[in-house]
């Protein structure tokens, strides 16, 4: 409300003396202009209030038609958002918290009304009832948020929850309050550092941002990216924490998913090319750096796999690469990197092993190959592999030159009569 419109009070009042005063006191006031419309019943207030509106109501609790807190609840019901001020005849506290207590925002003991004091509880109840709108309006906010939001004390002892914080962990908000939001859904999968980290930046008053896993009621895990803001008084002293979560579970499956597509070939699962060459550097990089590690590179290449295709199809083609891709990934220990380079060419990464290890490997696999009978829908399809194998020197300056060695081994394999292993050391 503007200070330079009325405030329009809708005074209800059966002593015409008392009326008389009211306007007297308000007719004083210099900081502001009252238009005061004068109701000697409740009957007759009812009338004004259908009529006209009202910014405020003086109600007096002794009226022909109505008596003591009867009164407050009868005029709440008929001016649902007018602030009611009681204009009390007795001077009697408990009565008054009574009036309160039934809906009034403020009371007067009439003939008490001091300068300017009517006119002061006047503005103050409108402030107040303006304010509570507001209030209203931003818990209807936070009501309605789709994120998570959750209040704690000090102690991070939850003191308020919005019902997305519920659908969110399983927890209605009455369960949560009166708990640390830890002790209800940690899933014990962040580390104490973590945390430390966490409390760190917020009792040294700054905000903290960060993603985390944490446990729902039924105890399914969810992603979750968490947004706490410490709260300070005048005093500049934390008072509470404001914490917004957001279930990020989706995100976090299509980022593996991406990540996995990025990174792995997707007729086989196998890695591809471009991951497969990073693997190969930071092998490289460690054989130059540690005196007695030893890494091996295998090049395999079907053989005449073009007659598969010719013979029973591409679609067989295809079913054939998945089943060698299968096989190579059982025979493979668990720190080995197999991989599709493109075609039916393919490598596999032996990190840590030497020339012995690589060569019982590369048989062992090419032998699996060979005995293999691959069902197909096309008829039983039978494979062989030849294998080139070479070890990452100390002094290769990239992978490039392990991988022609082991690519000439592996031509080597194919001009000895395919189905071999050969090691390049000619
Ligand atoms: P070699 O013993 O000399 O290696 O003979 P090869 O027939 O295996 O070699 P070549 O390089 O002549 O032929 C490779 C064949 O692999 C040709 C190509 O059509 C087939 N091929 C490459 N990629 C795929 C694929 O993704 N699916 C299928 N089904 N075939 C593929
Ligand atoms: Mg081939
Ligand atoms: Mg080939």
């Amino acid at each position: 409300m503007n200070r330079t419109e009325a405030i329009r009070v809708l005074l209800v009042e059966d002593e015409a003396g008392d009326a008389h005063l009211v306007k007297m006191k308000l007719g004083q006031t210099r900081s502001r202009r009252f238009d005061l419309t004068w109701a000697q019943s409740l009957k007759e207030a009812k009338q004004c209030l259908t009529a006209s509106s009202f910014d405020v109501l003086l109600l007096d609790l002794s009226l022909p038609d109505s008596e003591g807190l009867a009164t407050v609840h009868s005029a709440r019901l008929m001016a649902m958002d007018v602030p009611i001020v009681v204009l009390s005849g007795r001077g009697d506290t408990d009565f008054a918290l009574a009036a309160l207590e039934a809906g009034a925002v403020d009371y007067m003991v009439k003939g008490d009304f001091g300068y300017d004091g009517l006119a002061r509880t006047i503005r103050y109840a409108l402030l107040r009832t303006e304010m509570e709108g507001r209030n209203n309006l931003l818990i209807a906010a936070l009501e309605a948020a789709a994120n998570g939001i959750v209040i704690t004390d000090k102690d991070a002892i939850v003191i308020w929850a919005n019902p997305a914080f519920g659908r969110l962990t399983g927890y209605s908000p009455e369960e949560a309050i009166g708990h640390k939001p830890n002790e209800l859904i940690k899933s014990g999968l962040q580390s104490e550092v973590f945390y430390r980290d966490m409390w760190g930046d917020l009792l040294g008053g700054q905000h903290w941002r960060g993603e985390l896993i944490n446990k729902r009621k039924n105890g399914s895990l969810y992603h979750e990216e968490l947004s706490i803001a410490p709260v300070k008084n005048g005093k500049g002293e934390i008072t509470h924490f404001i914490g917004i979560k957001e279930d990020i579970t989706e995100r976090k499956a299509m980022e593996a998913q991406l990540q996995k597509l990025a990174s792995t070939d997707p007729l086989t699962g196998l890695f591809n090319r471009r991951v497969f060459l990073e693997q190969l550097e930071q092998e490289r990089a460690k054989v130059a750096r540690l005196p007695h590690y030893s890494a091996v590179l295998l090049m395999l290449d079907l053989d005449f796999f073009k007659r598969v295709n010719d013979d029973y199809g591409h679609a067989t083609g295809d079913s054939v690469l998945k089943a060698f891709a299968e096989i190579t990934r059982n025979t493979s220990r668990a720190i080995d990197i197999p991989a599709r380079l493109g075609g039916e060419e393919f490598a596999i990464l032996l990190s840590g092993a030497d020339k012995n290890d690589a060569l019982a490997m590369a048989e062992r696999l090419r032998e699996q190959v060979a005995t293999t009978i691959i069902d197909h829908k096309a008829g039983p399809v039978q494979i062989t592999v030849s294998i080139g194998a070479a070890c990452i020197l100390t002094d290769d300056v990239n992978g490039e030159a392990v991988l022609h060695r082991a690519d000439a081994a592996l031509y080597e394999a194919k001009e000895r009569g395919r189905n071999q292993t050969c090691w390049f050391d000619f």
